[in-house]
């Protein structure tokens, strides 16, 4: 029998997080899910409340915790672009103060500890695709630079904690992903599409739609970050998890539009300041070190995705905060 481990996820009541939490109950683990609830709410996670091996832990990371653990899952920080740049000081203080704490922890513990980074750190990438070794492209002083650069020390306090006080430690580094349980206002593009799709709004297009994203369903990614914690101790990454199927914006819009059937309308609205024009994984190394690669199409992702936008009652969600289209 596998072992049973004590497992913190933190951002676990989050899109992400709740799937995360989700698997490792299943698996048997004894899970704990902290999280401060600013882009979630506690419907994410009810239906693990009575599980004797799940726990609910309603805490901010910017603040010390003291728990025993074995293990890691460091998600908590605002993933969309309005709800990061919301209040862009709590969100660097997110990555930077809540990283230390929850590494502080792992090193206390002997824990092992896993970030969840981002393709964010690429920037408007001049490399195409992004392997790991690319650096990035970054505006260090950008409305997205709260995040992306709150991510990039992120993975220097990871890498500086494991060389310096030999925290094991592994970085995984998502490229978009989407599926049910994401915030139906969290104003990023696929929830905004479906729901302004189904509730025959107009499709908010940002700048001309030919900007590309690589969007990968929520189960791939789910199995990518279980197998970076678990591969052997010799690669901690950072290591690319993402599906390397590009699309541009405006063909993600039009298949939402033949998979919903709607009625709405494109719309073409001014682009963010600072929007990557282009972005796809390069997965080598995921495939190479942990024998991973996605398996769900987009067309196939997103018909489970609106399946489920269709189940949930959008009246029961409150807006984190205005920055949604
Ligand atoms: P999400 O917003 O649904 O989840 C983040 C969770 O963290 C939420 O439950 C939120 O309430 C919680 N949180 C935020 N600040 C906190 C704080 N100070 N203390 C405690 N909890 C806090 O977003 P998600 O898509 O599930 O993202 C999870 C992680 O994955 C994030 O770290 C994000 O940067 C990373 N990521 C996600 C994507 C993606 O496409 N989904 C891409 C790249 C990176
Ligand atoms: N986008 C869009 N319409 C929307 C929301 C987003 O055209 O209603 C675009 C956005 O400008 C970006 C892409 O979709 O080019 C992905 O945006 P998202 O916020 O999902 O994530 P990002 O990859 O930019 O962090």
């Amino acid at each position: 029998m596998a072992t049973i481990k004590r497992i913190l996820v933190t951002g676990g009541a989050g899109f992400l997080g709740s799937h995360m939490c989700e698997r490792l109950v299943a698996e048997g683990h004894d899970v704990i899910c902290l999280d401060n609830f600013f882009t979630s709410q506690k419907s994410n996670v009810v239906h693990l409340l009575g599980k004797p091996n799940f726990e609910l832990v309603r805490h901010d990371v910017t603040l010390p915790i003291f728990l025993e653990v074995d293990e890691i899952y460091h998600l908590a920080c605002p993933a969309a672009p309005g709800h990061y740049q919301f209040n862009p000081i709590k969100t660097i203080k997110t990555s930077i103060l809540g990283s230390m704490n929850m590494l502080g922890m792992a090193k206390r513990c002997g824990a092992k500890i896993l970030l969840a980074s981002t393709s964010e750190i690429y920037g408007d990438p001049e490399v195409h695709p992004q392997p790991e070794s690319y650096r990035g492209s970054v505006n260090p002083i950008g409305p997205r630079s709260c995040y992306d650069e709150g991510k990039r020390v992120a993975e220097t306090l990871f890498m500086d904690y494991f060389r310096m006080n030999k925290v094991n430690i592994r970085i995984v580094r998502i490229f978009n992903t989407y599926g049910p349980r994401m915030h139906p206002y969290d104003g990023r593009v696929v929830s905004n599409f479906i729901r302004q799709a189904l509730t025959n709004q107009d499709i908010t297009i940002f700048g001309d739609g030919q900007q590309t994203r690589s969007f990968c369903y929520r189960d791939d990614l789910v199995e990518g970050i279980v197998r970076l914690m678990n591969c052997p101790d010799r690669f901690v990454g950072p290591c690319n998890i993402g599906n390397p199927g590009e699309f541009t914006i405006r063909e993600l819009a039009e298949l939402v539009i033949e998979l919903t059937g709607t009625k709405a309308k494109l719309v073409e609205r001014p682009l963010p300041v600072d929007d990557p024009t282009r972005r796809r994984p390069d997965i080598t190394l995921a495939k190479k070190e942990l024998d991973w690669q996605p398996t769900i199409t987009l067309r196939e992702g997103l018909i489970k995705t609106i399946d489920w936008f269709k189940s949930i009652d959008i009246g029961q969600y409150r807006p984190p905060t205005p920055n949604f289209s």
